[in-house]
């Protein structure tokens, strides 16, 4: 059976870095096992799913480089959930319960109160078609709960029942069923939960492998008793850790908190993003890799640690940094392009250390063409026009400052930072910056002699 996997997300927000890496552990281990990927859209919640979101999420994944090898929606899928819902349903595993919000909250107090776990206790397999008929002609509509099998023969009598799965992530699992309530699959407006239309999915399109959220976990033992009761093949389960923020609440698509398009729109690289969201809280170091698929040669779903990963986006700025030091020239070129660089090797290799973000190689162009605005101290007036007089001839190359800094230097008496820090104040307007080696040939004599003139006010 070829491996199958899908990513989920519900179209009702941007996608955030822990959505991305559900998203990408998914992704990397269809890389890994020449498996298929599958995009489906959660969205059976008609009011709060947007096409704006679902678009988003195409696009933010496009820019992870992530292909899905297919789409689903579960909105085009209603008729086959309300065929599963009736097929359930007529087999008793499915059965029509009409209590209020209210109603269940006071019945959990009082089981508390009894020292009773605050499970529903399945009062509605005891109405009959009569009590149903009052309650319906009350103008109470059910919601529809999945008849758990944690029992022996009375429902009413649960018993534990463990479901066990070995975990991709985390190894043996157990989730006790008697311990559950049975799970509300339809609501009282006819809605689906996200539960049984992901179990029908799965089973229809074939998934061999679950991968997602911890927050999962007790779902997956529910989902697994829905996956018997329709006779399908019960896929393999894996729940990673999940990221939080730096105070260690929670992601939320709802805040935008980290969404991968402020993460872009920040100019960050999506190969930095990504092997954040892989790397953080696994036992592999964080690579800095020059292409997302690069990620899967050491991917190990069974890496990841037990406990939520802390994701700082300073961490990700530094890995960013990283990987835009280390980018080849012959992809920075058509980028240089884009933004209106004449793509030189030249200029790449003297800024490329110096750029935090690669959108920074447009403020290093700005110091190289000018104009520049001068910075420094009057005081070095005199001093810079004695080095303007020493420029060498050109042509410049990267040995040229050093020529000019020596012959200034006997000239003039200066050394170390009173001797370098003005001219790099003169030539770039920073008191900081990429070697000026690198820069002063990228500069030219005639422009180095114009800064030069303007920073010594003659
Ligand atoms: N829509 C669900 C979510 O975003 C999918 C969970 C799953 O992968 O089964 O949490």
């Amino acid at each position: 059976m070829t491996t199958t996997v899908r990513f989920a997300p519900s179209p009702t927000g941007y996608i955030h870095i822990g959505n991305a890496r559900t998203a990408l552990f998914n992704w990397l281990f269809a890389l890994k096992t020449g498996g298929r990927f599958l995009l489906r859209y959660d969205d059976t919640d008609r009011l709060r799913s947007k096409q704006e979101y679902a678009d988003a999420i195409a696009a933010d994944l496009a820019w992870l480089g992530i292909r899905p090898d297919a789409t689903a929606r579960q909105s085009d899928r209603f008729d086959r959930y309300d065929a599963v819902k009736a097929d359930l349903a007529a087999r008793g595993l499915l059965y029509p319960c009409y209590e209020t919000a209210e109603e269940l909250d006071f019945a959990r107090k009082r089981r508390r109160s009894r020292g009773l776990p605050p499970i529903y206790d399945r009062a509605a397999l005891k109405l009959t078609a009569d009590n149903r008929a009052q309650l319906e002609a009350e103008g109470r509509r059910p919601h529809w709960r999945f008849l758990l099998p944690n029992f022996d023969a009375d429902p009413l009598q649960p018993a534990r029942r463990e479901v066990h799965w070995n975990d991709l992530c985390r190894g043996p699992e157990t989730v006790d069923l008697g311990s559950l309530s049975d799970p509300v699959l339809v609501r009282e407006d006819g809605t689906y939960l996200y539960t049984l239309p992901s179990v029908i999915d799965d089973v229809d399109f074939g998934i061999t492998h679950v991968i997602r959220g911890e927050d999962h976990v007790t779902n997956t033992g529910v989902q697994i008793a829905i996956f018997q009761a329709l006779g399908g093949h019960v896929p393999a389960f894996g729940h990673h850790n999940l990221l939080t923020d730096t105070s260690g609440e929670g992601l939320s698509k709802r805040t935008g908190a980290l969404s991968i398009r402020s993460l872009r729109e920040k100019g960050l690289e999506p190969e930095a993003v990504a092997a954040l969201a892989v790397g953080i809280g696994t036992s592999h170091a964080v690579e800095a890799v020059s292409q997302v698929a690069d990620l899967a040669g050491d991917f190990d779903l069974s890496a990841a640690s037990r406990s939520a990963a802390r994701f700082d986006p300073a961490d990700l700025d530094h890995l960013n940094a990283r990987i835009v030091h280390g980018l080849p020239f012959d992809r920075v070129a058509p980028r240089l392009q884009a933004m209106g660089i004449s793509p030189d090797p030249a200029f790449w290799a003297a800024v490329a250390g110096n750029c935090a973000t690669f959108a920074d190689a447009k403020l290093w162009w700005q110091v190289v063409t000018g104009p520049v605005t001068a910075v420094g101290s009057p005081d070095d007036a005199e001093f810079l026009k004695q080095a303007k007089a020493l420029l060498p001839d050109e042509p410049f190359d990267g040995e040229t400052f050093k020529r000019w800094t020596d012959a200034i230097k006997d000239a003039t008496g200066r050394k170390g930072k009173a001797l370098f820090m003005p001219l790099r104040q003169a030539l770039t307007g920073l008191d900081h910056g990429p070697e000026m080696a690198a820069l002063l040939p990228l500069i030219g004599r005639q422009e180095a002699e114009r800064r030069l003139d303007t920073t010594a006010g003659s």
